[in-house]
Parts: structure tokens; C-alpha cells; sequence
């Protein structure tokens, strides 16, 4: 048993991958390569077993139907859902609705947990987060220009947000939106407010293509504009000029989930990888796996992935005990790591498959495609080198902020 473990998680991780094995990986072969929508039917119907096997929303406290792990715990789970494209979605616990529950779990006032979380809860809504801007550098958020002005008891939200993931079948968007443009902190700016998408002026304008790939449903990215959602005022979530405190909030366990579903992709992709290279001959009684470069790549994955799971699990362990806030250095340390290693990996192993590893016959060419945001969404690797350097330097006495 790993240090990392308990006897609770031993418990549970042998039944869902149980479900994975029987389930929901048979379901890849027919099902990767099609518009998500194509596919939720009978993703729906593994999260009803998922439901009545008591596995649903395991990343919740007991008093909200979950049962009670830590996030060391938790991110154990992830990795093993993370072995499949579909584990999290299965289990409710897929970005960015898990984000949001846990978001409005600890911030909303009680009628936006009856109204909207709850119905989150129990998987029969969806959700998304907006707040990216195509004019705007996302990198630096508080660059937006999406007001929310309000008007008697409302909002009037305008303004025009991209890569919104899963907007296209979601009951309501989280929006960030600028309330306070007069505060002095530029942090102190924008709240985020829940605008149903049948509000009147929700214009869902495309799903981006990505890579060669038309998506739809909840693996989607969508471009959004707001005209004049008018939403009440109720629909705010904490205070007005939060928006950035929250968001903080949301992205630190996050991004603990996201490293841990890497992982699971890793160690699908190596033992892809190590099979291959045991198994593919390339002369009389020579194997791939007898070549020092082949050789070379599977020690350097696994000592990567190895190191990986360590160093997040230590993060969430510290999230645990101190919160996300004092574990910032770690989360940016992470962030970065993990998302390099995973397309390591993924990429050493395409190589190794020749050219069967980029076509759609297996699942490596999917996470390819899928994962190369990785390095990008939650902060692109460069702001976290920048951040985790910034806050070394400093105890060597320089300021790069200068
Ligand atoms: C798959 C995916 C899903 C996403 N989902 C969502 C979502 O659900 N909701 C949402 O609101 N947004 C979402 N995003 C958007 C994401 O948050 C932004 O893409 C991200 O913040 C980067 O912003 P940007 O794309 O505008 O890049 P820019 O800010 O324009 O940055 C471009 C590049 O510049 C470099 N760079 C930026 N800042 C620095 C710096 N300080 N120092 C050095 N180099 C720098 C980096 O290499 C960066 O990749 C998603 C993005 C992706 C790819």
C-alpha cells in the first residue's frame, strides 16, 4: 500500500475499476472519434450504475451523498478515472462541473445551492466556467471586458467569452464579469454570476474546432456572446468583486484533479508503450524493447511519472492540512511538471507505435489531440515558471516584479 493511501480509498478503487474495465474502456473503440453527443446516451447509462454502485460524486463530503476524501485521497481516484477519457464524466466529477460544484459548495448562498447546485449534485444539470476573452490575454485575467451593470434587481451582462468547455448542453454558465470597474485593485474588479443559458441573449455562437476535430456536447469549447443577459441579482456568487478571490479558490484543487487525471493518462500510454515495445518484432529475434533508445524511454517515463504522482499528491497533502492558498508554489510547480511529462510520454509513445500511433485505431492519437492544452488552460506553463521563480527569487532578495 502507498504511503499516500488508506484503507477507505483500497476499498473503493478495485470497484471502479471494475467499472472501467468492464464497461466503460470497450466502450473507446466505437465511441473516441465521435462528437461527444453522439455518446451520451450510453455514457448515461454507466453513471446510473455508477450512481446505484454508491460510487457517485466521490469527490464530495458524506453530507453532500459523497464519501468524505481528502483530496490525497480524491486525487488517487482521478488518476485511476483519468485512465479513461470517459472516468471522470462517468462518475460526476468531470472539469468543469467538479470545479463548480466544489466552487458553489463553499461560496453560494443557499438559494443558488437549492436552485443550481443541487440539481448539479445529482447529474441531472450541467454547468461551464466563462471568463476567457478572445481580445483579451487569458494568461492575465483581469484584462476583460465583460460588464455585469446593474439595473433594479438585475444584472446586464454584456460581453464575448471563448473556450467556455462544455458550454454546448450546460444549464447555466458561471460568468466573470467586471461589477466594479471603479475599485482600485484590478483583483477587485469582476464577480462571477450565474446566467442560465436560456436566458435571453446567451448566444452560444460556435464550438471551436480543435485540431482537426468538430466537437460537441460536454467535450466541447464554445465561443459565447452576452447581450444583455438580464439575470437577478441573487445569481451573484459571494460578494461583488470577488470574482478573482474565488477563482483562485477553484483553480488550486483543480488543478490537483487535472495533474492526477494526467497521470492516469501516463500510465495508460507506458503500458501501451512498454506492450509494444515487448512485443513488435523488427528482426529475427529482436524486439523494439532491445533497442537502448526504446529502452531509454521507458525508464525516463517511468521515473517521470513516478516523480509526478509524488510531487502531486504532496501538493494535495498540503492543500489538506493548509489550504490551496499557502500551497501556491507547489500548485505552479505542478502545473507545469506534470503537463510536460504527460505529453512526454504521450509522445514516446506514438513514436514507439510508428505510424499506428497517430491514427484513430488507438487511443494515444485522442489524448494527443485532447491533452495538448494541457500546457496551456489553467495558466500556461510559462505564467507558473514565472510565478514559482518569482517567489524564489524573492528570498534571495529580488523582486522581478520590477
Ligand atoms: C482546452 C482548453 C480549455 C479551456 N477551458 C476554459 C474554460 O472552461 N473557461 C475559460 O474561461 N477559459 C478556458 N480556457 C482558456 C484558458 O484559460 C486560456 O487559454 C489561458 O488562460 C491562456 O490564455 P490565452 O489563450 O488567451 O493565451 P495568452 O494569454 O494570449 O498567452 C499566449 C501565450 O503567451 C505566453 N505567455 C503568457 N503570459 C506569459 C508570461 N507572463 N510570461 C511568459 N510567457 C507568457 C504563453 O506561452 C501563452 O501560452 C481553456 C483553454 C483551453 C486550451
Amino acid at each position: 500500500m502507498s504511503i499516500f493511501s488508506t484503507e477507505k480509498l483500497e476499498q473503493v478503487l478495485p470497484k471502479i475499476k471494475v467499472l472501467l474495465e468492464e464497461r466503460i474502456y470497450p466502450l473507446e473503440k466505437n465511441y473516441l472519434n465521435l462528437p461527444f453527443n453522439e455518446v451520451a446516451d450510453e455514457l448515461g447509462k454507466i453513471r446510473e450504475i455508477v450512481k446505484e454502485k454508491g460510487l457517485w460524486n466521490l469527490h464530495l463530503s458524506e453530507s453532500h451523498g459523497g464519501l468524505g476524501f481528502s483530496l490525497v485521497e480524491f486525487g488517487q481516484i482521478s488518476e485511476l478515472l483519468g485512465t479513461s477519457p470517459y472516468g471522470h464524466y462517468c462518475f460526476n466529477c468531470n472539469a468543469p462541473d467538479i470545479g463548480n460544484q466544489e466552487l458553489l459548495l463553499g461560496n453560494a448562498s443557499d438559494y443558488i445551492k437549492q436552485t443550481f447546485l443541487e440539481p448539479l449534485i445529482q447529474g441531472k444539470t450541467h454547468s461551464c466556467f466563462s471568463m476567457t476573452e478572445p481580445e483579451f490575454a487569458g494568461s492575465n485575467p483581469v484584462m476583460m471586458a465583460t460588464t455585469a451593470v446593474k439595473e433594479g434587481d438585475n444584472y446586464i451582462i454584456n460581453g464575448h467569452k471563448w473556450f467556455t468547455t462544455a458550454a454546448d448542453g450546460a444549464d447555466f454558465a458561471i460568468v466573470m464579469a467586471n461589477t466594479n470597474p471603479e475599485a482600485e485593485s484590478p483583483y477587485q474588479k469582476a464577480s462571477m454570476i450565474i446566467v442560465p443559458t436560456n436566458t435571453e441573449g446567451f448566444h452560444l455562437t460556435r464550438n471551436i474546432s480543435i485540431m482537426g476535430e468538430e466537437n460537441n456536447g460536454y467535450f466541447s469549447h464554445a465561443e459565447i456572446e452576452y447581450k444583455d443577459c438580464k439575470v437577478p441579482i441573487k445569481n451573484l456568487i459571494g460578494n461583488e468583486g470577488e470574482g478573482f478571490k474565488l477563482a483562485q479558490q477553484r483553480l488550486g484543487p483543480g488543478r490537483i484533479h487535472h495533474c492526477m487525471r494526467w497521470i492516469g493518462i501516463c500510465e495508460r500510454a507506458f503500458d501501451l508503450m512498454c506492450k509494444r515495445a515487448a512485443t513488435r518484432q523488427l528482426s529475427e529475434g529482436v524486439k523494439l524493447g532491445h533497442k537502448q533508445t526504446i529502452q531509454n524511454w521507458i525508464a525516463e517515463s517511468r521515473a517521470e511519472i513516478n516523480a509526478s504522482r509524488y510531487m502531486v499528491l504532496h501538493t494535495a497533502q498540503k492543500i489538506d492540512e493548509v489550504g490551496a492558498k499557502e500551497a501556491r508554489m507547489e500548485i505552479s510547480t505542478i502545473k507545469f511538471y506534470v503537463a510536460n511529462v504527460l505529453m512526454n510520454v504521450l509522445d514516446r509513445a506514438i513514436q514507439v507505435h510508428g505510424a499506428l500511433g497517430i491514427t484513430d485505431d488507438i487511443i494515444l492519437s485522442f489524448w494527443y489531440r485532447h491533452e495538448r492544452g494541457a500546457r496551456i488552460y489553467d495558466g500556461p506553463d510559462e505564467v507558473h515558471k514565472t510565478a514559482l521563480a518569482g517567489k524564489i527569487l524573492k528570498n534571495y532578495g529580488l523582486d522581478i516584479k520590477k
